[in-house]
């Protein structure tokens, strides 16, 4: 019998992470200035990235050194476990072997923390001095106030407004580490007082909360932005989840037929799949790699590929994506880091060449299945990373089904422990599922912005 925990040396902390771009059969389409509709020079970002994460997000090459002194920080919480999950698949009664990559035990609780460190750190080497970012439930502003602290830079969060409220406890976390944290739309921007004065109630989004901080960022010399997903280099950061899973994989003496994860931006999913996508692109492995999202904003299953703006005003450059209009606000789902009208380029192109399949999962099916994780592991999920679970479930049982004895990895990106009140909502019967009507979709999408994706 193998191993339930299977740990790696800090040692074996990757030493360079993995770009996907070198692999991939067709790039995604480049990214469009909002003003101009050309494609994005590296000039035009700098008023908010400095130079290295641009380069990041722009080149080719397939590995991409991991400084020192990252490294020196990634060591307080990676390797992360890899575990067996011999009690579920017991309590499923299924032939499928199921591992999980655990990012909940780094300081932040998630695995935002695996791009927000090497953020805060090419960001101070270029001499800023002030991050500016948003968040939906919470977990990337803490992710960021802990790197901004590590590396003595001031951080502002803009914090969707129905998330400050049902997860008080992350804006605390956040001022722990010295954040300032407003809830979007706040009044602090021209975007928010917009939205406010239309819309006094409005729940935000992270579409709204972008808006507010770019905005802010681009108004400061001193001061940059700061992106918890979607971006290339966000992604090329997390592939340290995959890169780490694929060797415990191969210590534990498997190799996954199945690789889940939950995906909002796409920066979890990326992390643990890309590394398996070069086995899959380069190897011809036969590993099936499934995004999982909310039915409640089904952006890779029901959106449109197309070109579209990653916030609400207009001021980010246009990203070839699946979206469901930047304008759409996503009901208020427990999941709030799922919440968001858009997703990665890079695993919107995947999606759209058949080399990553998707799903949606209603969010009462989530909670269910994350409490019986809970009860089986020991572990209460953060509800995003519930969607992989209910995914991994799903395909424990059709391997029952079919006698087969799967091997299924999921990424449980994070913990649930400061989403209580979601899960009290959940055992008193009181959690709704949004299935999106067809009508609200396409008047969405009508107001996309026209241009042809080629
Ligand atoms: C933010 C977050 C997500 C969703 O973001 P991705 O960029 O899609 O990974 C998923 N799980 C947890 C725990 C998160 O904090």
């Amino acid at each position: 019998m193998s191993e339930t925990k299977i740990l790696l040396t800090e040692k074996e902390i990757p030493a360079h992470w993995y770009n996907i771009q070198a692999d991939m059969p067709q790039l995604p389409r480049p990214p469009l200035h909002p003003a101009t509709g050309k494609p994005v020079a590296p000039d035009d970002l700098k008023a908010i990235f400095p130079m290295s994460l641009i380069e990041q997000e722009m080149t080719r090459e397939r590995w991409v050194e991991i400084p020192e002194e990252v490294r020196e920080i990634y060591r307080l919480w990676r390797p992360s476990p890899l575990y067996r999950a011999r009690r579920l698949e017991k309590a499923l009664d299924t032939p499928a072997r199921i591992f999980y990559k655990y990012e909940g035990v780094s300081p932040a609780g998630s695995h935002k923390l695996n791009t927000a460190v090497p953020q805060a750190y090419f960001n101070k080497q270029e001499g800023i001095k002030r991050l500016t970012t948003e968040t939906g439930a919470g977990q990337w502003g803490v992710a960021l106030s802990q790197a901004c602290n590590f590396f003595g830079l001031e951080c502002t969060v803009y914090m969707v407004k129905v998330s400050y409220y049902q997860k008080p406890y992350r804006r605390s976390m956040m001022e722990i580490f010295g954040a300032r944290v407003f809830a979007s739309p706040s009044e602090e921007t021209a975007a928010g007082r917009k939205i406010l004065s239309a819309e006094p109630d409005s729940p935000g989004s992270l579409g709204i909360a972008i808006s507010e901080a770019v905005e802010d960022a681009a108004g400061r010399e001193d001061t940059n932005y700061a992106l918890g997903s979607v971006l290339n280099h966000v992604l090329l950061h997390q592939t340290v989840i995959g890169l780490e899973a694929r060797e415990q994989m191969a210590k534990a003496g498997y190799y996954p037929d199945v690789v889940i994860a939950c995906c909002g931006g796409g920066s979890n999913f990326g992390g643990l799949a890309f590394p398996f996508a070069h086995d899959k692109l380069v190897r011809e492995a036969k590993v099936r790699l499934v995004a999982v999202e909310p039915s409640a904003c089904p952006t890779l299953t029901r959106g449109k590929f197309a070109y579209d703006y990653g916030d609400v005003a207009g001021l980010t450059p246009l990203l070839p994506m699946y979206t469901l209009g930047a304008e759409f606000i996503p009901p208020g789902i427990h999941a709030g880091g799922l919440r968001y009208h858009g997703d990665s380029p890079l695993v919107s192109q995947l999606v759209h060449d058949g080399i990553v399949e998707a799903r949606a999962v209603d969010q009462t099916v989530v909670f269910q299945s994350a409490v019986m994780f809970a009860r089986s592991e020991g572990i209460v999920p953060a509800p995003e990373s519930a969607h992989a679970i209910a995914c991994a479930i799903e395909e424990a049982l059709a391997a029952r089904e079919a006698g087969e004895a799967r091997t299924i990895l999921f990424n449980l990106s994070g913990h649930g422990f400061l989403d209580l009140p979601s899960y009290d909502a959940y055992l008193a019967g009181k959690l709704e599922d949004y299935p999106l009507p067809e009508e609200v979709l396409a008047r969405s999408l009508a107001r996309l912005p026209r241009v042809d994706l080629g």
